[in-house]
């Protein structure tokens, strides 16, 4: 199996254990591109790189929460969502090069 394929695979699975959903804004991924692994816990904080701590999360969403806990993060989602309205679901969605596989 491939490099690639492996990490298709690795995306496929999570998605699955998270309902196709990101945990971030609870919104669907229409294509595996803009999967992000997202620690529950961020490694800054002592989260672990293990199955039990990663979710899936859209790259762009990943890209808003920085550092902060996923809790506080929902106010600021909340904002992007409601300035953008419709697009926001394109915009999360938005494929960006595979950096699903480390
Ligand atoms: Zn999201």
């Amino acid at each position: 199996m491939g490099k690639n394929k492996k990490a298709i695979k690795k995306i496929k699975n999570l998605l699955k254990r998270w309902d196709g959903l990101c945990v971030i804004c609870g919104e669907p991924f229409v294509s595996l591109e803009s999967v992000t692994k997202e620690h529950i816990i961020p490694a800054s904080l002592g989260g672990l790189d293990s199955s039990c701590n990663i979710a899936a999360s859209h790259y762009n969403c990943n890209k808003l929460r920085g550092s902060r806990s996923l809790l506080l993060v929902a106010k600021v989602i909340e904002k992007k969502k409601e300035k953008m309205g419709k697009s926001f679901l394109s915009w999360v969605n938005k494929g960006v090069p595979n950096r699903f596989a480390n």
